[in-house]
């Protein structure tokens, strides 16, 4: 009864969301923290003014919303939390945004060079389809996002998968010469994920100038505004750079299923077109309004992204004293371990405490916990929990 496609499927296996008890949940990278409260009144107005919206199809481009996603760009530099933020305003919210003088573009982020989607799991997967070939192998490192792996099996691409160095950052050297080999294009996350650690503007540059210039090179953005480094500036120079991001972690916005794509408008349009094969109408009304609601409020979000840093530091600062190993992280969460704790008893017995972490059983990383940074109260109770570990 199965087509032999089903053969090549090997489904991502998400964070868990047990229901048999209430857990603090540190293991999907989320963030602790709300939406933005205008959020909230533009979801209940958008209900309570425009129920008929809801009986109609949306805006199967979402134009409005990326015109909001490019103006936030535009504004932060797109790292959240090195933005400038106007002083006074209590959460942020309502504040004046500028970028910091390291993030800022050089160019105006137009709204033609924006792919919006369902999350950006979803771009991703019009990105494979959009600009991966069976015919050669995609790069990637070896630990990176553990969906690329299950994109490249549903679309049948080849993946080469280039080890990381000892020290955990990505081989780029390894990396170019793979992918100069076969003509390839280049996939991964920027930071790195599980592994926190980023690589700077000018080592993706570089990296550009020596890769295939025509073939598509991918950046995964998703935590970039925890204090990575955006590579959006790099779009004037390379025609061939496709950057993906997310509202998931730093727009607090894992439930309304939000990512975008930021690339030159004949890439958009390619993705555009594999939508439009596929999911006419990829993002539902409220999710489109949420999402304009939460880009317009940048400063409320400059505020939740610097709050998860700043308690992501002092959590680093605790478990080195306690011993542990931990990758300096760029990120809302940190990859850590420790010398005679093994990687899924630790996993085990913080549950036990009600506490959800992830743990990787791949070879190579089983060693090892990664933990998302919460509210100082959850990470309070985590420290009490890893205190004697
Ligand atoms: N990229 C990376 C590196 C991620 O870790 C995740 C979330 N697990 C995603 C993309 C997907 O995020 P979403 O589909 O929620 O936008």
């Amino acid at each position: 009864m199965l087509s032999s496609r089903m053969e090549n499927l090997h489904p991502y296996v998400p964070g868990e969301q047990p229901k048999d008890r209430v857990y603090i949940k540190l293991n999907a990278n989320e963030n602790p923290y709300p939406p933005s409260p205008k959020v909230s009144k533009a979801l209940r107005s958008a209900v309570k003014n425009h129920p008929e919206k809801l009986a109609l199809y949306p805006d199967p481009d979402s134009n409005e919303l990326k015109e909001a996603i490019a103006d936030m760009l535009n504004k932060t530099g797109g790292v959240l939390c090195r933005a400038n933020l106007e002083k006074g305003k209590k959460n942020g919210s309502g504040a004046t945004v500028t970028p910091s003088e390291f993030d800022k573009i050089p160019f105006v982020v137009t709204p033609e060079m924006i792919y919006a989607g369902n999350g950006s799991d979803e771009v991703l997967s019009f990105v494979f389809y959009a600009f991966f070939d069976s015919a050669k192998k995609l790069v990637l490192p070896e630990h990176t996002y553990s969906f690329y792996p299950v994109y490249g099996g549903f679309y049948n691409i080849p993946l080469d998968k280039i080890p990381l160095k000892a020290d955990w950052t990505l081989d780029k050297e390894a990396m170019l010469d793979a992918a100069k080999k076969e003509n390839s294009s280049i996939i991964f996350a920027n930071p790195n994920a599980p592994t926190s650690i980023g690589l700077t503007r000018d080592e993706v540059r570089a990296m550009l100038k020596a890769a295939p210039k025509d073939q598509v090179f991918v950046v995964d953005e998703a935590y970039v505004d925890f204090g990575g480094e955006s590579c959006i500036p790099l779009l004037a120079e390379f025609p061939n750079l496709v950057i993906v991001r997310t509202s998931s972690k730093s727009l607090c916005g894992a439930g309304q299923r939000l990512g975008y794509l930021v690339a030159n408008k004949e890439l958009v349009q390619a993705v555009t077109t594999v939508k439009n094969s596929l999911n006419h109408f990829p993002i539902d009304f409220l999710a489109q309004q949420a999402g304009i609601a939460a880009c317009r409020d940048a400063g409320y979000y400059v505020k939740a992204a610097q709050a998860v840093a700043f308690e992501r530091d002092e959590f680093i600062d605790f478990l080195r004293e306690k011993g542990w190993t931990v990758l300096d992280s760029q990120t809302n969460f940190v990859f850590c371990k420790k010398d005679g704790v093994n990687g899924d008893a630790a996993y085990k017995k913080i549950k036990e405490e009600g506490i959800l972490v992830r743990h990787f059983a791949t070879p190579g990383i089983e060693e090892y916990l990664r933990i998302t940074i919460g509210t100082h109260e959850q990470m309070q109770a985590l420290r009490e929990i890893m205190e004697d570990m």
